[in-house]
């Protein structure tokens, strides 16, 4: 007879027993992240605007979390991934390789001048800081003279390194670390971060500040012991967590001479911060400094396909190599080809484009105007940032900077806010990690093909929304 497709048996229905159907307020199935409310919902997209099923066209301020550097809609990115699919959809990299991967791994590689030599392929920025953490411990026990007491890990107070446990440790996330505390590492230790808004003291010099904050990070090393120190973390530009915070000049570098004085290494987490996001493709060529370990991931594939990456530094590659000859970690989706195809395209039309040099244009133009709108305003206590990734934070009281409390959830009801109609636009809400020390926060991180057209929309609907939240 004539062949049947098979068909996919329906779900079982909902028995009335069903109590998750009874508490949920959605009947889709999907556990959205605030249990009790159904985000909107996005049926398309168009350069840097979203589209909800409604028809709403919201004006996407932020690339979702700093992802999507490219829009929503580049044809070029979506023809390279039918090309990768129609040839081989996925190869496991245990035993095989595939072009896409080798083609991007080539480009990563060679952007970093041959500093970093080889690329690790994962699926998001959390596996990315995970593959960093394993590496680092790798390389001390293969060294030519082993150094396994090296078991101890420095990062930084209100940074964000990833969710899952490892990560989260490696992280100071205070709100997502509470319920898991007695489960995640008690081998990392926080250093306080470069912020100077409320980490200088009056009359410090800059300085003075980095040399107090390399300072810190010496103590550190010689309370745990300088030679049980793997690594110090940093995010090369605070992210989400501490919004937008550029390094201050001297500091990376600073904080690298203490990691080298020891033999430490220095990881670099530009999952957020890196691929072009603060004006150079790596965020370390502005600092002077080169990481031993560095973390991309979101613009990577500008939201394309989910890809993630370790990049490895030479002398860390090389001693692997003469150790045991493996990395000891392997993940199915590694160097996946149809998201190596996808970022390896995503990073060609940064290149044809000629797009960051528009990062650095824009960015300088978004930080203008948010000075002349917003400077005055008495809510917005500090304006901060570096390329397309700029923060406003809000306090109750500029001069004191005291902070709104955080039961008042004013960077979330700022997004929320951003969301109705009237203002269709996204903003990036953030509270320094909800441990009450800074303040609420937006980040602004639009596409690197912005206009300045499109910088003037993003300030005037973000400044109507804090209008309406803040008076
Ligand atoms: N590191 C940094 C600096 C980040 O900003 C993030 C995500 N915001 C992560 C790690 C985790 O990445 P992902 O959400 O892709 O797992």
């Amino acid at each position: 007879g004539d062949y049947q497709p098979e068909t996919i048996a329906s779900p079982t229905p909902a028995t009335p027993g069903n109590q998750l159907k009874d508490i949920s307020t959605n009947d889709s199935g999907v556990l959205y992240h605030q249990l009790r409310q159904k985000p909107l919902n996005i049926v398309g997209g168009r350069g840097s605007y979203l589209i909800t099923d409604d028809g709403l066209e919201i004006l996407d301020a932020t690339c979702g979390a700093a992802v999507s550097c490219l829009g929503h809609s580049d044809k070029r990115v979506h023809d390279a991934i039918m090309e990768q699919l129609q040839k081989i959809p996925y190869a496991y990299s245990l035993y095989f390789t595939n072009n896409a991967a080798e083609n991007l791994s080539r480009i990563l590689v060679d952007s970093t001048g041959g500093k970093m030599s080889r690329a690790f392929i994962v699926s998001s920025g959390t596996e990315a800081v995970e593959a960093s953490v394993k590496m680092a411990m790798q390389y001390f026990r293969e060294l030519p003279t082993p150094q396994p007491q090296r078991v101890n890990f420095i990062s930084r107070t209100q940074s964000y390194h990833g969710n899952t446990l490892g990560s989260l440790a490696v992280g100071h996330h205070v709100a997502r670390r509470a319920i898991y505390e007695s489960i995640l590492t008690k081998n990392v230790h926080h250093v306080s971060q470069c912020y100077p808004y409320r980490g200088m003291k009056d009359g410090e010099s800059t300085e003075g500040y980095v040399a107090r904050l390399a300072q810190e990070l010496e103590d550190k090393f010689q309370s745990l012991g300088p030679d049980t120190v793997c690594a110090f973390v940093a995010e090369t530009m605070s992210g989400a967590t501490l919004g937008c915070v550029p390094a201050l000049p001297g500091y990376l570098k600073a904080m690298k001479e203490v990691c080298e004085r020891h033999g430490a290494l220095l990881i670099l987490d530009e999952v957020m911060s890196g691929m072009g996001r603060t004006g150079t493709l790596h965020a370390w060529e502005q600092e002077g400094v080169v990481p031993d370990l560095q973390t991309i991931a979101k613009g990577l594939g500008a939201g394309y396909a989910p890809i993630a990456g370790l990049l490895v530094n030479k002398h860390v590659v090389d001693t692997l190599t003469r150790g045991t000859g493996a990395f000891a970690h392997s993940q199915t989706y590694q160097g996946h080809p149809v998201s190596c195809a996808a970022a390896y395209r995503v990073q060609q039309i940064i290149q044809e484009d000629n797009l960051l040099p528009n990062v650095r244009e824009m960015g300088e133009y978004l930080g203008r105007l948010l000075h002349e709108k917003l400077g005055d305003n008495p809510h917005v206590g500090d304006i901060r940032g570096r390329g397309l990734f700029w923060a406003l934070e809000f306090v109750q009281n500029k001069s004191t900077k005291e902070s709104y409390p955080p039961s008042k959830k004013i960077a979330w009801t700022l997004h929320t806010t951003g969301l109705k109609p009237e203002y269709a636009i996204s903003l990036m809400p953030g509270n320094g990690g909800a441990d009450g020390v800074n303040g609420d926060h937006i980040c602004l991180a639009p596409p690197y093909n912005t206009t300045k057209a499109e910088i003037e929309l993003i300030v005037d609907r973000a400044s109507k929304v804090i209008q309406e939240v803040l008076g």
